[in-house]
C-alpha cells in the first residue's frame, strides 16, 4: 500500500521499472484516482481526483517513509515503437515487448504478443488514436524479446491506460 495525503493506493499492475497504483476505493465507490511510481519519482495523475474524503485513519507507526519526488501529469505516457516485420506485419514494441497487429475495429487497433506459438501468451494491447491500453488481465509468461533495433523504429509518445478488459462497462 501506498499513502499520499491522507489517500491509501494499491498496486493495480507493475512493469520493469514503474508501478501503477489505484486509490483503494476502486471497487467501492469507482475512485479513478491514480499513481505511477519509478524509482524515485512519483507521479499523480491530476485528470481524475478522489470522489470521496481521504481514507487513511490509521496509525502512521506501521509505515516507513520514503522521500520521492512528486510530479502532478494529466496523463501518463509512454514511448511506443511501430515497425514492419520481416513479412510485413505491423510491430508494436512496448516496454521491450514485441507485438504483431491481431486485427482492426472502428478505428481501434488490436495487437497480441508475438509469442503466440509455444509459451502460447495471451498478452494483448489495444492502440486508438493517442492511446494505449494495456489489458491487465493476462500478463507475459516469458521475458522480453526486444533485441534493441531501434533502427527500424518508428516512435511515438501514447497515453497509456491500463486496464482489466478493452470493453467499456
Ligand atoms: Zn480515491
Ligand atoms: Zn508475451
Amino acid at each position: 500500500m501506498l499513502i499520499l495525503n491522507g489517500y491509501e493506493y494499491k498496486v493495480l499492475y507493475r512493469t520493469e521499472d514503474k508501478s501503477y497504483w489505484r486509490c483503494k476505493e476502486i471497487d467501492k465507490l469507482h475512485c479513478k484516482a491514480r499513481l505511477m511510481t519509478t524509482g524515485r519519482v512519483l507521479n499523480v495523475k491530476t485528470s481524475v481526483g478522489h470522489n470521496h474524503q481521504p481514507t487513511f485513519a490509521g496509525s502512521y507507526d506501521q509505515c516507513t517513509f520514503q522521500k520521492l519526488k512528486v510530479y502532478y501529469m494529466t496523463h501518463f505516457q509512454g514511448l511506443v515503437y511501430f515497425y514492419d516485420s520481416k513479412r510485413k506485419h505491423p510491430m508494436l514494441m512496448f516496454n521491450n515487448y514485441e507485438y504483431k497487429s491481431n486485427n482492426q475495429c472502428k478505428g481501434k487497433s488490436y495487437w497480441r504478443c508475438k509469442v503466440v506459438d509455444g509459451r502460447a501468451c495471451r498478452a494483448k494491447l489495444m492502440t486508438s488514436g493517442k492511446c494505449l491500453c494495456v489489458k491487465t488481465s493476462e500478463m507475459h509468461n516469458h521475458p522480453p524479446t526486444f533485441d534493441g533495433n531501434y533502427e527500424v523504429c518508428k516512435a511515438q509518445t501514447l497515453n497509456v491506460r491500463y486496464m482489466s478488459s478493452f470493453r467499456k462497462k
